[in-house]
């Protein structure tokens, strides 16, 4: 698994996104996105979830002009929220960054995601993480390359990255 920590992509992939000059055209991204979901057998690279459905792919160095295959991973929602945490944290606060853990963060995603299935609480799951001193969002990489992501169990009114969030708790 790839470690990682919370980040932001510095232009946004997100889809909706028309502000990527670099950004391929609908037809070409599908392809590369499907080769790349093909490529890694539609696992995700920081967290071993395996779906056939809701997988994105993303940029290994955040940087979404660059579509070279080597620089583009399968990622499950969940993490691909960590790695989008001003989205996360900001515009929909469903994702918490804490100061301490007892656990990398590729191991909270799939403990988060493993007691979420059995029903478990966010506090609950917090406090099994270890997870303490929580903090604010902020636009500065190296600031949150020291922080640990928990995604929250919100619902929200954004069906899609709800539904998608919901996939990922079955999991
Ligand atoms: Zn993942």
């Amino acid at each position: 698994m790839k470690k990682f920590h919370p980040t932001y992509a510095e232009t946004s992939g997100y889809r909706g996104s028309t502000q990527n000059k670099h950004r391929l055209s609908g037809s070409e991204a599908a392809t590369l996105r499907n080769s790349v979901l093909v490529r890694d057998h539609h696992k995700c690279s920081y967290c071993n979830f395996h779906g056939e459905k809701w997988q994105e792919v993303g940029y290994v160095d955040g940087d979404s002009s660059n579509n070279k295959l080597n620089n583009l991973t399968t990622v499950c929602p969940m993490c691909n929220l960590i790695l989008n945490s001003g989205l996360g944290c900001q515009i929909e606060s469903i994702v918490e960054l804490y100061k301490s853990s007892e656990y990398n963060q590729n191991k909270i995603v799939q403990i988060t995601r493993k007691m979420r299935s059995n029903g478990k609480s966010d506090i609950n799951i917090i406090r099994v993480l270890g997870l303490k001193d929580k903090v604010p969002f902020k636009r500065n990489k190296k600031y949150l390359s020291v922080l640990f992501a928990f995604v929250t169990s919100w619902k929200g009114s954004s069906g899609d990255v709800e539904e998608a969030l919901r996939y990922g708790y079955i999991g």
